[in-house]
């Protein structure tokens, strides 16, 4: 069982430090990236990827027992009707796929001038209906964060839970499991918190805290430790391919409640 977190990393989290570091950083893809721009295409798609595979197969009818094949044709993937992207910072995840997948994409960013940039850059579409699908903008840290009781099929959660000390991270997820629609007029919900987030190698055995943006990077012993205190089960996990190697492993996990 990981030490208490008075003696782990995460107890040099300072949220004042995160935001006046994340305030100096321009409000742009480059910002976001910490100077790796060149990911964020190969990032969407695998975001996209793992999403249509994991709602693929929740869709997926039980094989028949019989030994006739069936050629099932493969269902078509209805919008989801609410999500929402935390830790958002400029939208990037938000327009790069979320606003394909979903009807409403509430943005949840402590820092105001990313989200003041978001709208900024919809208010300039020509397309104006992306503008229409940003449901709340919410101005607060994770920490600070109540979902919406049964509201979402998606919680987003990418490059923002290591400013959350493990406690924090843990209070958080029952709450966003709290916040997953438990009903469906359509059959079993849709429903999963998504978890993309850098790994720190297990060889080192911890987290490593970062004093430049005030944050911990996790080993995946700790996320999994994080996910089942917070009564969490793990649907789905993968790593993302494509990266250059010199950056940590990043991992999307889909998780729901127990
Ligand atoms: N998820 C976005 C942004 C990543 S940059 C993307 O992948 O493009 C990290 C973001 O986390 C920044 O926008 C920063 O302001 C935000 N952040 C910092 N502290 C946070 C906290 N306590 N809770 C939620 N988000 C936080």
């Amino acid at each position: 069982m990981p030490p208490r977190s008075t003696t782990t990393p995460d107890a040099a989290i300072n949220h004042t430090h995160s935001i006046a570091y994340w305030n100096s950083v321009s409000s742009d893809i480059n910002g976001m990236l910490g100077g790796f721009p060149q990911t964020s295409r190969i990032d969407l798609q695998g975001s996209s990827t793992f999403l249509t595979k994991l709602r693929r197969k929740h869709h997926q009818t039980p094989k028949p027992t019989s030994h006739k094949t069936v050629n099932t044709p493969t269902p078509t993937l209805e919008p989801l009707d609410r999500v929402a992207d935390c830790g958002a910072g400029i939208g990037r995840i938000t327009k790069g796929f979320l606003l394909n997948v979903a009807k409403r994409v509430d943005v949840v960013e402590p820092v105001e001038k990313f989200t003041n940039e978001l709208v900024a850059s919809l208010d300039g579409e020509e397309q104006n209906s992306a503008k229409g699908q940003i449901g709340e903008i919410i101005n607060l840290g994770l920490q600070d964060w109540t979902p919406s009781p049964h509201s979402y099929n998606i919680i987003w959660n990418q490059w923002c839970l290591g400013h959350l000390t493990d406690t924090q991270l843990i209070a958080y997820l029952r709450r966003c499991a709290a916040g997953l629609i438990t009903s469906s007029s359509s059959g079993k919900p849709e429903a999963w918190i998504i978890v993309k987030e850098n790994v720190a190698s297990d060889s080192t055995g911890m987290d490593i805290y970062d004093d430049e943006d005030s944050s911990v990077t996790r080993t995946e012993e700790k996320w999994l430790y994080c996910f089942k205190e917070a009564g969490l089960r793990v649907v789905s996990t993968e790593v993302q391919k494509g990266f250059p190697k010199d950056l940590f492993a990043v991992r999307m996990w889909a998780l729901r409640p127990e």
